[in-house]
């Protein structure tokens, strides 16, 4: 069975004193909670990646993500952050993929391709989203979509690579829209990616594969989308950013 994952993308929030409250708030409210077997992680902003490797340092319940690495490996790359900096400072996964760095950073599957190789060169493990936006929900093409989404990345890895990565369905039309996609709609896509895991590597992987969805995802759906069969845990945005919410959506996870 797949351990169930909680991951929180902070995003671009937060300043540094916000930051530190809701780590300890996370902290604390862990400690209190009874959730063994979910794996925790946070995805603050890379100023703050440093302090929160620090924070949680003695803790091995929560792990630390980027939101993002350069394609770069080092260099002449003005304000852009390697893989290699952000392992060297406590990080262990790395978010690609995400839909604001598609659309508002025009990242492409060339590009997403050398960040993930940045990222497993490093030992990143990558949380890689894919996902559909409400035009191609409504048209009916939204599978399609997500599997060439998939092609495009992920099923051009070596198997011995692919297997380090998590994915997380995010439909874009449920990402900070309070709309958030039904289990049976995510659990329709998850069936279908663990099927395309198998035909493009094998079963083994597919059934290893951790998939979390995405889309606001809150402490009020966590526990009915969790208790589908090919949804592992969740990408959080907004209901990441409190640590009573996101300790709810933990425990959703733990009892999943
Ligand atoms: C996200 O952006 O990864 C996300 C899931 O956001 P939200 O939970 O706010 O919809």
């Amino acid at each position: 069975m797949r351990a169930k994952i909680v991951a929180g993308n902070w995003k671009q929030n937060l300043n540094l004193n916000e930051a530190y409250d809701l780590m300890e708030g996370i902290d604390k409210a862990i400690k209190n909670a009874d959730v063994p077997g979910v794996g925790i992680v946070i995805a603050p902003p890379a100023v703050y990646l440093s302090a929160a490797a620090d924070v949680f340092e003695f803790t091995t319940t929560v792990a630390i993500a980027a939101q993002d690495n350069s394609r770069y490996a080092s260099g002449a790359h003005t304000g852009e952050i390697s893989a290699e900096m952000l392992a060297s400072c406590g990080c262990d996964y790395v978010i690609l993929g995400h839909s604001e760095r598609r659309s508002q950073f025009q990242e492409n599957a060339e590009i997403l391709n050398e960040k993930l190789e940045r990222a497993l060169e490093s030992r990143l493990r990558p949380i890689f989203c894919v996902g559909e936006d409400l035009e191609e929900r409504r048209s009916g093409k939204y599978l399609e979509v997500v599997k060439t989404q998939l092609q495009e990345t992920l099923f051009k890895l070596p198997r011995g690579a692919a297997d380090k990565i998590i994915i997380a369905y995010e439909p874009v039309w449920a990402i900070g829209t309070g709309e958030t996609a039904s289990p049976e709609q995510a659990q329709e896509v998850h069936e279908s990616m663990r099927m395309w895991v198998k035909e493009a590597f094998d079963s083994e992987m597919a059934e290893k594969m951790p998939m979390l969805y995405g889309g606001s995802c809150k402490p009020s759906n966590a526990a009915e989308l969790f208790a589908k069969p090919d949804i592992d845990g969740g990408l959080i945005g907004g209901a990441s950013l409190k640590a009573e919410d996101f300790i709810e959506i933990i425990k959703a996870a733990g009892k999943a």
